[in-house]
């Protein structure tokens, strides 16, 4: 039976595929297809893991002191007879031979469809046996990593191929950690489908910079998604089709083509200037995640790199953050990769739903943090760590000697933090000099992205050389509405009058200042905001290198002279997403 899901449209598409689906806690296992040569390897791979954890079951036994109680007998009894059972051992062969899944992986799908069968059992005694397959999975899964085959897997994790004839694949978990996400980004699949997220949680943003259909918030849809369903994600309209009927099937299958088309035709914008009818020229720059990402987005027409997320290289390293030389390679060779156009490298923003280690926010919000999103993130957790955020600084001033580095400090809300933020930048450049390490001088720009940074704008703006706003924040701090939370992500509303309020007047405020000012949040890479952006005056946006397109064909479309007339009519009106449809379309 068909059935569908409705969640949040965040990533545009289509995608087809049969359906993986992963524990939140078992993301990190690696999942890669085998070549067919391999299959046999593969599979004496997981006899052998199995073979493992029976002596390991057996020791166990075997060194069981007399007085243990009796139970402990029986329990690993149940875990031998559970690793011994056809449904085990045998259909997770299966899913190696007939899907061509490594060993873990397959193991980990095995376990995700023995689990619905415990869940759906009626005697509470034998559901309760589900946590003994965990446990037994667990076992398997570690000793897969132990053998000599598994550590290479495991480093070769990203590095996934398909193989000839196999159906796309859909991801589907109850949440995916930002950190997880950004694994995944060369990897198999060609969907994601979360139950949890908001329109800009960072798991969303990454999905989209991999731009392949997303759809978050999807409450329900880990449940009612079985393992290799046949599954049709609408990432335009945020809807999921679990075993479509054929007709519906041919349809998506129609507007998947359709949108290939139309994205053949506007990649050839990419080496055309982004310059309006009447003149004006606009910075049409690209957000990354990734050193390696600095080449995309020069391949996709950037004219820069306006927002380098760098807390992604702080992530899952078990407490050890990166050295200062390992950062110093990772901005050298992105700032390389950009072959004289400008990286602006954003100082760390760990924190709120980008946790250092593998949590995702579901489990933040159940764990200790009380109110991650107004904790200690961004700038107020370098402050907090002056070792580490030297550290940083000098590696990004470092990079300065390879190419043009800007510095963007994150979630600056206060005059006291700005004068310590440049204090830290400030010793970090005495440090280098006295060290005799070369570098050359970097602009140093403020994200906007609080209401009390917007609103004091001539307070701020004269320590810094330019202000980039971060919409996605500015709009959660505005609204309150937790940017990751799915259950208030419909009054999540870029739309909303006082921000573009606060958008309209930073702008303003920056330019009347002689600052640079432009807007990296997803609004930026989002076409229906382009012309009121330029209405009020932004003439340099920055996204993920996948948008630039798009919103460069706005921009060729737009005549500022008539959007500047009609921007007091969308600020001013009640339902201003309305009226910019109207009077915007209107005047093209
Ligand atoms: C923003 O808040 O708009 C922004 C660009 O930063 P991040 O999404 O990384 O918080
Ligand atoms: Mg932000």
């Amino acid at each position: 039976m068909s059935i569908q899901v409705f969640g949040l449209a965040v990533s545009k598409g289509v995608a087809i595929g049969r359906a993986v689906l992963i524990a939140s806690s078992r993301m990190d296992v690696a999942h890669y297809f085998v070549e067919e040569a391999q299959l046999d390897l593969e599979v004496d791979r997981l006899r052998r893991a199995r073979d493992e954890v029976a002596g390991e079951l057996q020791a166990l036994q075997r060194d069981m002191p007399s007085d243990a109680p009796g139970e402990l007998n029986a329990l690993l009894d149940v875990h031998l007879m559970l690793l011994h059972d056809e449904t085990m051992i045998a259909a997770t062969k299966q899913w190696v031979r007939d899907r061509h899944y490594n060993a873990e992986w397959a193991l980990s799908a095995q376990l995700e469809v023995l689990s619905r069968q415990f869940d759906e059992m009626e005697d509470e005694y034998l559901r309760e046996r589900k946590a003994d397959i965990e446990q037994v999975v667990e076992r398997l899964l570690r000793a897969l990593q132990r053998s000599a085959a598994g550590q290479t897997a495991a480093a070769d994790r990203t590095v996934q191929h398909g193989f000839g004839g196999e159906e796309p694949l859909i991801l589907v978990a109850n949440d995916i950690a930002p950190a997880d996400m950004l694994q995944f980004k060369r990897s198999v699949f060609a969907g994601f489908v979360t139950d949890v997220g908001g329109k800009t949680s960072h798991t969303a943003i990454v999905a989209r910079s991999m731009d392949i259909p997303a759809v978050v918030g999807a409450r329900e849809a880990s449940r009612l998604i079985r393992q290799d369903d046949q599954v049709v994600i609408d990432g335009d309209a945020g809807v999921v089709i679990i075993n479509p009927p054929p007709i519906v099937l041919e349809e998506y299958r129609f507007r998947q083509r359709q949108s290939e088309l139309e994205r053949a035709r506007l990649h050839r914008l990419r080496n055309t200037p982004a310059v309006t009818l009447d003149g004006q020229r606009v910075e049409l720059q690209a957000n990354i995640e990734m050193p390696r990402d600095a080449q995309v987005a020069t391949q996709a027409g950037a004219v820069g790199v306006g927002l380098f997320r760098t807390e992604f290289l702080f992530m899952n390293r078990d407490g050890h953050l990166p050295s200062e030389d390992e950062q110093f390679e990772c901005y050298r060779s992105a700032v390389q990769d950009m072959q004289g156009l400008p990286m602006t490298i954003r100082t760390v923003d760990v924190g709120a739903d980008k946790p250092l280690d593998r949590m995702s926010i579901h489990e933040l919000r159940h764990e200790h943090v009380l109110n991650p999103a107004l904790g200690l993130r961004a700038i107020r957790w370098s402050l907090s760590e002056p070792d580490m955020f030297l550290q940083q600084l000098r590696a990004i001033l470092r990079a300065t000697a390879y190419g043009k580095v800007r510095i963007l400090v994150p979630m600056v809300g206060h005059l006291n933090e700005v004068r310590q933020t440049l204090a830290q930048i400030a010793l970090a450049k005495r440090q280098l000099n006295d060290a005799g390490i070369p570098f050359t001088d970097a602009e140093v720009g403020v994200m906007v992205e609080i209401p009390a940074t917007a609103i004091m704008i001539p307070l701020f703006a004269p320590h810094f050389d330019f202000l980039s706003i971060g919409t996605n924040d500015l709009i959660q701090y505005t609204l309150a509405i937790d940017r990751a939370d799915e259950q208030v992500a419909h009054l999540y509303d870029p739309w909303h009058p006082a921000v573009l309020q606060l958008v309209a007047a930073t702008i303003d405020c920056g330019r009347r200042l002689g600052k640079s000012v432009s807007v990296c949040g997803e609004m930026a890479g989002d076409p229906v905001f382009t012309e009121v952006l330029l209405a009020m005056g932004l003439r340099s946006f920055s996204m993920h290198p996948s948008r630039i397109a798009e919103v460069k064909q706005r921009v060729l479309r737009s005549d500022t002279r008539h959007l500047e007339q009609h921007l007091q009519a969308v600020l001013s009106d009640e339902h201003p997403e309305q009226a910019a449809a109207r009077v915007f379309r209107a005047a093209r």
